[in-house]
């Protein structure tokens, strides 16, 4: 196997010096060497082509007992040195001081076709960052994860990746719904990819230490690899690359509205410098439109990480890293103008990705109100979001269709839909018909513009979960199944339209569709 390793965190930034793998804090580094865990018996379950492609491997390689091997952990590439990084985070608000690589393992650096790809493993063991946690990961949350990533990034939105999803032959030890049942379950490992993992709380931790000189050294090493384009370090250029990560990641929230996707975990340890969505645990999709709905079963008495809640979040996570920033730039207005501004631009690109998702194309006036009328009657009897906006496609200008047709089988309890409801999605539906006649492109060309940013296939919980259950006994069809019809989630696929479904009744209430655990 021939990777062209290209490593740089761990060889320009200052390393950890202690070199056993205890738990502790970690001082004036950005990272500990670390080696993964040997495992009992390794067993790769899929591997993402054309992540081959991108690292310039090829088929025969994924053959090897060298990939096997090395991206479970098992072995170690000559001239690498695996390391976990070193970071801190707010978790639900609260600073929680350092975290770290808990439970990943950067394997190395790799550079193909002008592109930083650092190989990460998720599950391989402990780091001195695992404080009270064993490092591995279990099958369902790999699989969710590697699912979900290799998805995200087919509907356009910027994320992670993932190179292999692998058993490791040990069993991991979950309670999962914290309810003092603990049960054995299958460890796995996921190889996940990325230009960088750095997340705002790697710059927290220095800041929060008073440790300027490392924070300024992280920055500048940043800068240098990943924001190549704003030049030499200074304050300016500082203040640039806080601006460019505000600018990443209202773009990555905006994304995640316009497909329904909820985090579930935005503590600022999940938030990646750049603007990438990282760190997928108890994430879910949105099924019924709701604004207040999160997956994260510790987040649901604040629902914190809510859906309509999550630019929010975004700004206040910024705002902390702003915070993390100061000390090298001294002067907060310029950074206050920036998070300002962040308001207004949020403002601009929702109204933008909600017109585009009704197929207007033309600026209007009253847009705004139009979206409001239907974010107010989208939350009137549960309506399935993906389904809804799929669907709407059909609708003619014309108004030969009536618009409630069109939607109808979004509805989670059509028999709902009568008196008042009926009357607001009927004034709705005539006030859309007339906007569209503003509009200059035909029934068909608007069709074709909303299926390119409404998708038809996402990776629903309760989809996730049955892909789960069956590896769970061992029949791992179904995670290629989805691998497969996620690649092209704004395609019709007639063949798969059995996955073009509103949640059944019986994922209602069960574990892994409505709740999810930060157990993995
Ligand atoms: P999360 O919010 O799930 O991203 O994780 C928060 C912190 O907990 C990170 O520092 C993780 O590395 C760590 N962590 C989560 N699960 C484990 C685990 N099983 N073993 C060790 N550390 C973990
Ligand atoms: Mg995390």
């Amino acid at each position: 196997m021939q990777l062209n390793i290209k490593d740089k965190f761990n060889k320009e930034l200052p390393s950890d010096p202690i070199l056993e793998n205890s738990r502790r804090q970690v001082a004036e580094a950005c990272f500990s060497y670390v080696t993964p865990k040997q495992t009992r018996k390794p067993q790769l379950l899929h591997v993402s082509p054309e992540m081959i492609e991108k690292l310039g491997l090829s088929e025969e390689d994924v053959k090897s007992d060298d990939f096997l091997n090395v991206f479970t952990g098992n072995d170690v590439l000559s001239n690498t040195k695996p390391y976990a990084m070193c970071y801190g985070g707010h978790q639900f608000g609260n600073w929680a001081g350092q975290l770290g690589d808990g439970r990943a393992i950067n394997l190395c650096e790799v550079e193909h076709q002008n592109k930083n790809w650092v190989l990460q493993l998720k599950g391989a063991g402990e780091t001195p960052y695992s404080r009270t946690a064993d490092g591995l990961a279990v099958l369902r949350s790999s699989i969710r994860e590697y699912l979900c990533s290799e998805a995200m990034f087919h509907l356009g939105v910027p994320t992670t990746r993932a190179l292999s999803l692998a058993l490791s032959g040990d069993r991991v030890l979950r309670d999962v719904m914290y309810d003092g049942n603990s049960a054995y379950e299958k460890g796995a490992i996921v190889c996940r990819t990325a230009e960088s993992f750095l997340r705002f709380g790697n710059y927290q931790i220095f800041a929060a230490r008073q440790d300027e000189k490392n924070l300024r050294k992280l920055v500048d090493y940043t800068i240098k690899h990943h924001f190549t384009d704003l030049g030499v370090p200074s304050k300016e250029t500082y203040i640039a690359f806080f601006k460019e990560i505000t600018n990443r990641t209202l773009n990555m929230i905006i994304h995640w509205q316009r497909v329904g996707f909820v985090h579930g975990v935005m503590n600022t340890d999940n938030m990646s410098i750049l603007g990438i969505t990282i760190d997928y645990g108890p994430y879910g999709w949105l099924e019924g439109y709701e604004y207040d709905w999160t997956p994260n079963t510790t987040d649901r008495q604040h629902k914190r990480y809510r859906y309509g809640n999550q630019p929010n979040i975004g700004l206040w996570n910024l705002l902390q890293l702003a915070n993390a920033m100061y000390p090298l730039i001294e002067e907060a207005e310029p950074l206050e103008a920036i998070l300002n501004q962040y308001k207004v631009d949020f403002d601009k690109r929702s109204l933008e990705m909600m017109c585009s998702k009704l197929g207007l194309q033309i600026e209007a006036e009253k847009d705004q109100s139009l979206i409001q009328e239907l974010e107010d009657n989208l939350h009137l009897t549960e309506t399935d979001m993906t389904m809804f906006f799929r669907n709407l496609a059909n609708f003619k200008k014309e108004g030969v269709v009536e618009g409630l047709a069109v939607i109808n089988d979004a509805f989670y309890k059509p028999d709902e839909v009568f008196g008042n409801i009926e009357k607001r999605w009927k004034d709705w539906f005539a006030t859309y018909a007339m906007r569209l006649q503003k509009e200059t492109h035909s029934d068909e060309e608007r069709k074709e513009n909303m299926n390119l940013v409404n998708p038809k296939y996402v990776l629903r919980n309760y989809i996730a979960q049955l892909a789960i259950d069956d590896a769970d006994k061992g029949d791992y069809k179904l995670i290629n199944e989805l691998f497969q019809i996620l690649k092209k989630p704004y395609e019709e696929q007639p063949e798969y339209e059995k996955w073009f479904a509103k949640r059944p009744d019986w994922a209602r209430h069960k574990i892994g569709c409505s709740m999810l655990s930060c157990s993995s």
